[in-house]
């Protein structure tokens, strides 16, 4: 039976790759044969359910392959008992495959509750901090804002502390991916070698964890354990700015470690030379590896991050409905995740596909709370600019029909944008009457239906203005 196992494993280790293996396959252990049902165990529901859906069917064929009394798999949550067959298991616990929320300042201190038939495996030390599952490589959607970062967190998983990359510094602006792939690299390096040491935590946590040694007169154990570990990995460090001497004990592990040819990674929402209020030789010695931005994303990166996160929480999504998220929840990725999973939450509940309308209602506040607020001096200024007149052009009495039409549009423009009155944008725009306005308003509409080029102008100017 050991043997037919083995052989199963190493079948499926063949057919789906070795990364895919490692990422989901890789604990599996046999519990025993049941009359005609084989047991397996995997330590999380989350796994269990995973490999339930995506290669349960694929496990039953090679055990009847193997076995022919075999004919159902069934696979529990359970953790391996020592000897069963396990490899060495550092999953540390998984979260629902669509989870949200951050890891916030109250999380960093305390370990998230975990389910409770997951016990954690002993971590190799308290530096050790648990990863979160699904921030892997594989579940990383690449495009053009963030193919660079990714690009270099994929070296530096590959070849740790290779010149030209160390440090790495990854910065961008909240919710853009940083830690997804800090966790990354940690993962790919722990799989890739499971006695490399890899310490992964905020600058917050870094600095409590000083605090408290220096408390407890263990500022020697703190030195020497950071010291030991092979990769090292501060997130969100701009929260060191001002406070002194964690700054100084950082700069000085960051030294020891890259005196010793181990790898840091750091991430921060600014670049190093923008990171006022950090000590300059510190600043110094961060830049001087490789710096990497996560850029704001773009319709279409946003587009392929809600198709991915829909095909593995395995939700029939319409485009139309991934179109319309991707179109107004444009800042923060993890906030496209929070909708996209009340949509599923939704459906769920209430047995009912997602559909457009339905997402209009569940989603009304977070979708209001997107609608781009314009106003009127950015539509005059854009316009003006679009059509290379003055600002004051666009208040102005003059007349001429090169000042006098694109002026017509702005009023268009806000009008079909702002929430403004008549009479107020007439005010606004050189004290014109409320009728000025509403001619603007019409003539506009009329010539967009008569000329192609024109209307093409406007709502250019338009989707400008909305995004
Ligand atoms: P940051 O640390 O930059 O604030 P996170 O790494 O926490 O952002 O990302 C926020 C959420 O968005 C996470 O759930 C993460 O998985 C997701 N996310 C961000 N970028 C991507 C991406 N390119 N592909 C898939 N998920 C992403
Ligand atoms: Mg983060």
């Amino acid at each position: 039976m050991v043997a037919c196992w083995a052989r199963i494993r190493g079948r499926l280790r063949d057919e789906v790759g070795e990364v895919e293996y490692r990422t989901w396959l890789r604990q599996m252990t046999l519990h025993g044969i049941d009359g005609e049902e084989a047991v397996i165990l995997l330590p999380t529901r989350f796994l269990r359910d995973w490999v339930n859906s995506h290669y349960g069917d694929r496990l039953r064929a090679l055990w009847q392959a193997e076995d022919g009394a075999v004919r159902r798999v069934e696979i529990r949550v359970a953790q391996a008992t020592v000897g069963a067959g396990a490899e060495p298991a550092y999953a540390e616990g998984a979260a629902a495959p669509l989870r949200t929320e951050a890891p916030g300042l109250a999380e960093s201190l305390a370990p998230p509750p975990r389910p409770p038939e997951f016990r954690t495996p002993e971590p190799r030390s308290d530096w050790v901090v648990p990863l979160e599952a699904r921030f892997t490589f594989d579940t990383f959607v690449v495009g053009k804002p963030n193919e660079f970062a990714h690009a270099c967190a994929r070296r530096v998983a590959e070849r740790p502390a290779s010149p030209g990359f160390n440090p790495l510094f990854l910065y961008g602006g909240v919710g853009l991916g940083k830690t997804h792939l800090m966790h990354a690299i940690a993962w790919a390096i722990r799989e890739g070698d499971t006695h490399r040491t890899v310490a992964y935590m905020s600058a917050e946590k870094f600095m409590y964890r000083f605090i408290a040694a220096l408390r407890s007169q263990s500022t020697m154990e703190f030195k020497e354990t950071l010291r030991a570990v092979d990769v090292l990995m501060i997130d969100d460090l701009q929260f060191l700015i001002g406070k002194d001497n964690t700054q100084e004990e950082f700069f000085h592990t960051f030294n020891a470690l890259v005196d010793q040819g181990k790898q840091i990674v750091v991430s921060s929402d600014k670049p190093p030379s923008d990171l006022a209020g950090i000590e300059d030789r510190l600043r110094t010695r961060l830049g001087c590896g490789m710096v990497a931005d996560l850029h704001a994303t773009t319709y279409e990166l946003r587009l392929s991050i809600l198709q991915a996160k829909a095909a593995a929480a395995q939700v029939l999504v319409p485009a139309k409905v991934m179109e319309l998220l991707a179109t107004k929840i444009t800042t923060n990725v993890r906030e496209l995740e929070g909708a996209l999973n009340r949509l599923v939450a939704h459906a769920n509940l209430f047995g009912r596909p997602i559909t457009i309308d339905s997402a209009h209602e569940v989603l009304h506040d977070v979708l209001r709370a997107h609608e781009k607020r314009v106003s009127i001096e950015e539509i005059q200024r854009k316009v003006a600019e679009h059509y290379n007149l003055r600002l004051t052009d666009m208040v102005s009495a003059r007349r001429a029909r090169n000042v006098a039409r694109p002026r017509q549009v702005a009023m268009y423009l806000a009008k079909q944008l702002t929430q403004r009155s008549l009479p107020e944008i007439g005010r606004r725009f050189g004290n014109r009457d409320h009728t000025t306005v509403m001619h603007a308003v019409s003539r506009v509409s009329e010539l967009m239906a008569a000329d192609a080029g024109f209307a093409e102008d406007v709502t250019l100017l338009r989707k400008m203005l909305e995004t």
